[in-house]
C-alpha cells in the first residue's frame, strides 16, 4: 500500500472508542519493542503473520528508556504508515519531561495515530524499586491521559490490573485510583495478563460498582516454555496456576507438548471469558504469532477477516 493511502485510511478508521461504542468486539496483538536488527526482522515477520486475520488493532510495548523507546515509535509509526493495521501507541511517563512526551504524542500524530496507550511505566531495572518523577514529568497515568487528551483529538487506553496493581495497598484505593484515570478521559482500559477469569471479572464488578463503564479489555498470554512459569510472575505479579504449572511440568522434556499444555489453557480462558459481556481480548505475542494465531483459530476468530 502506497505511503499516503495508509495515512488515510488511519485518519478515517473508527477509534477504539468508537468501535467499542458500535457494540463490536476488538481483537489485538501486542509485540514488544524490538533491540536489535534481528530482533526487528522478527517483530516484523509477525506484524505481517497478524495482519493477513485483520485485527482491531495492534501495538508495541514502549521501553524504559533509550534506544528500545526509538525502536517503539518507529515501529510504531512504521504499521501506520506501511500496513493495513489501526496502531494503538503505548507512552510511559518514565524519564521523560512534560516537553518530551508532547514530542512524541507529536511525532504519532504527524503520521496519523489516534489512539495511545497512557502508562506511567515501571522504573527501569527493577519494577518493584522506587518509581522516580522527571522533575519537569508527571507523576501519575491519569495525568498522562490528561496531557494527551489536551494535545488533540486521541483516543486513550489506560492500564487495568486484574489481580490489583502490586504497588497498591487494597483494592478500595486501587479501584478509586483506576477510575480517576478514566475520569481524566480514559476511553478504554486493557488489563494486565491474568490466568484466573473470576479475576478479571471481580475487577469489573468493582469498577461497575465504583460508577465507572469503562470498557475493560482481557490481556491473554499463552506459557510456551517452561522458563515463562518464572518469569510470569516477575513481569505481572500475575499469580501463575498450580494446576497449569503441574501440567507443564509433567511434560517439560517435550518442548511440542509444553506448547501445546499452555495454548490449551489459554484458549479455555478465552473461551470463558468470551461467554461474558466482554469487550474484546488482547494478545500477547512476544513477537512471535504463531501461538497467539492458533489461540485466534481455536476460537473461530480466524473467519472473521
Ligand atoms: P498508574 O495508573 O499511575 O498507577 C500506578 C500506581 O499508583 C497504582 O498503584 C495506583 O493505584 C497508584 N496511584 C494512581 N494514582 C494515584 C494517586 N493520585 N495517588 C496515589 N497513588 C496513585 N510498562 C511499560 O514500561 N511499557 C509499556 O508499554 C507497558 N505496557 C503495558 C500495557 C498494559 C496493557 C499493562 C496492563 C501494563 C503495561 N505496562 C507497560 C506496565 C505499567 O506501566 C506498569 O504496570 C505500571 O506500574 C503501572 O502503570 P499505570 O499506568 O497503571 O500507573
Amino acid at each position: 500500500m502506497a505511503l499516503g493511502t495508509a495515512s488515510t485510511r488511519t485518519d478515517h478508521a473508527p477509534t477504539i472508542r468508537e468501535l467499542l461504542a458500535s457494540g463490536e468486539r476488538s481483537y489485538s496483538f501486542e509485540f514488544a519493542a524490538p533491540r536489535s536488527e534481528k530482533g526487528e526482522r522478527t517483530l516484523w515477520n509477525a506484524i505481517r503473520r497478524i495482519e493477513a486475520v485483520a485485527p482491531t488493532f495492534v501495538s508495541v510495548t514502549y521501553g524504559a528508556g533509550g534506544s528500545s523507546r526509538e525502536g517503539t515509535v518507529r515501529a510504531t509509526e512504521r504499521i501506520a504508515t506501511d500496513t493495513t493495521l489501526t496502531p494503538v501507541a503505548h507512552l510511559t511517563a518514565v524519564n521523560h519531561s512534560v516537553a518530551e512526551l508532547r514530542n512524541v504524542i507529536g511525532q504519532y500524530a504527524d503520521v496519523g495515530i489516534r489512539n495511545m496507550l497512557a502508562l506511567r511505566g515501571d522504573p527501569p531495572g527493577d519494577p518493584m524499586g522506587e518509581w522516580v518523577r522527571h522533575p519537569q514529568g508527571v507523576r501519575y497515568a491519569a495525568e498522562l491521559v490528561r496531557l494527551i487528551k489536551e494535545s488533540g483529538d486521541f483516543c486513550v487506553g489506560v492500564a487495568a490490573f486484574p489481580e490489583m496493581h502490586p504497588r497498591s495497598t487494597d483494592w478500595e484505593t486501587d479501584v478509586r485510583h483506576f477510575v480517576t484515570k478514566c475520569r481524566a478521559g480514559a476511553d478504554f482500559a486493557i488489563t494486565q495478563m491474568f490466568f484466573h477469569a473470576e479475576d478479571y471479572l471481580r475487577l469489573r464488578d468493582r469498577v461497575a460498582a465504583a460508577g465507572c463503564d469503562t470498557p475493560i479489555i482481557p490481556e491473554i498470554m499463552p506459557v510456551t516454555n517452561v522458563r515463562q512459569i518464572e518469569r510470569f510472575a516477575q513481569l505481572s505479579n500475575a499469580t501463575f496456576p498450580s494446576d497449569l504449572a503441574e501440567r507443564i511440568l509433567a511434560v517439560q522434556g517435550d518442548a511440542v507438548a509444553v506448547r501445546s499444555v499452555g495454548i490449551e489453557y489459554a484458549t479455555r480462558l478465552c473461551a470463558r471469558l468470551m461467554a461474558e459481556e466482554i469487550p474484546g481480548l488482547h494478545f500477547i505475542t512476544l513477537n512471535h504469532s504463531t501461538a497467539t494465531l492458533e489461540i485466534y483459530e481455536n476460537l473461530g476468530l480466524h473467519q472473521r477477516s
